[in-house]
């Protein structure tokens, strides 16, 4: 029999990305979202066949799963800073709600759960790159706390089960991770920038484009998950992302080059509050632990992304 694994977010970025994978790999994935920053045509493929199966549901509410259960990739949450500016209500109970109902969901079926977290629990950091000691730099009333509390609150929740329950847990702290299946409309710098060169618009660099991340194409996030999951029972939290580091206004430019039909010029904005002014993983203990490396280069993810989202334009 196959092994059989929830998914929250299932609709979203990642998670539809992590059903492929978990598909692929023979399990039984049961596909739960509440569709409000997700969308079915991530899933569209899937649809139909065997092994697969999709729930509407608000995982802040009791889930109930017949039968067997055993693992769950909790990755529910609206992620994007527009989108839990939007959503600062919902982001704080699918942090908080949901992510007990997934704990306790776990611990009732004897399931692993790997947890969703983030480089935001380092909020504005002050030490450089982030190791997963460094505990965080989070404004909690700041406009940004939202988020970054839910994920805090996330990861003592985590650990309050493992440690009162012997629940097997994987916790992830996921940098900024790019691809396909990212909303065109999310208001993340990748797909502003990707969709403004393609528009011919001017793209959008906050403040003066000198704050730095670092980005992780999808399909090198999904392998270090799956091995996190699967290949050990470590239950502290991982860092997963590319340690590549640019400044948004190298990125701007990278973009632009990569389309060179565009017309676009660069124009500034202010930058929004508690914007974090550096951001970069310290990926030794992923190295370490899972022998995982990120193997796709930003050009090569960037023209990826920019056919996608290239169809995507020309389609609506
Ligand atoms: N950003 C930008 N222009 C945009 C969107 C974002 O300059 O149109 C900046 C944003 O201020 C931040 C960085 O790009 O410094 C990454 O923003 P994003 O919303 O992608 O995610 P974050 O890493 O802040 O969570």
């Amino acid at each position: 029999m196959p092994k059989r694994v929830l998914i929250t977010g299932a609709a979203g970025f990642i998670g539809s990305h992590l059903c492929d994978r978990f598909w692929e790999e023979g399990f039984d994935v049961l596909a739960l979202d509440n569709l409000c920053t997700g969308n079915l045509d991530n899933l569209a493929h899937l649809f139909g066949r065997p092994r697969f199966t999709f729930l509407h549901h608000d995982i802040t509410n009791f889930i109930h799963v017949p039968g067997e259960l055993h693992y769950i990739l909790h990755f529910a949450s609206p992620a994007s800073p527009a989108d839990y500016l939007r959503m600062p209500i919902q982001t704080l109970k699918v942090g908080a709600l949901g992510t007990h109902k997934c704990l306790g969901l776990a611990r009732a079926k004897g399931a692993t759960i790997l947890l969703a977290s983030t480089s935001e629990v380092y909020g504005d950091p002050l030490e450089h790159p982030q190791k997963e000691t460094y505990w965080g730099n989070v404004n909690p009333i700041g406009v940004r706390g939202v988020y970054d509390e839910a994920k805090r609150f996330l990861e003592a929740m985590a650990m309050a089960y493992h440690r009162t329950h012997g629940l097997s847990i994987r916790i992830v702290r996921i940098f900024n991770t790019y691809g396909p299946r990212m909303r065109l409309d999310d208001g993340r710098v990748l797909p502003n920038f990707i969709g403004q060169a393609l528009r011919n618009e001017p793209l959008t660099v906050y403040g003066d484009g000198s704050q730095t991340r670092s980005f992780c194409y999808v399909s090198d996030l999904v392998e270090g998950i799956f091995r996190l999951l699967l290949y050990t029972d470590y239950p502290y939290p991982v860092n997963l992302g590319n340690p590549e580091e640019v400044s948004i206004l190298d990125f701007a430019k990278e973009i632009l080059a990569l389309v060179p039909e565009s017309r676009s010029t660069i124009v500034f904005h202010p930058l929004p509050e508690d914007d974090p002014k550096v951001r970069r993983p310290d990926i030794t203990l992923a190295r370490e632990l899972l022998g995982w490396e990120p193997q796709v280069p930003r050009q090569e993810g960037l023209r990826r992304s920019i056919a996608y989202f290239r169809e995507k334009i020309a389609v609506a």
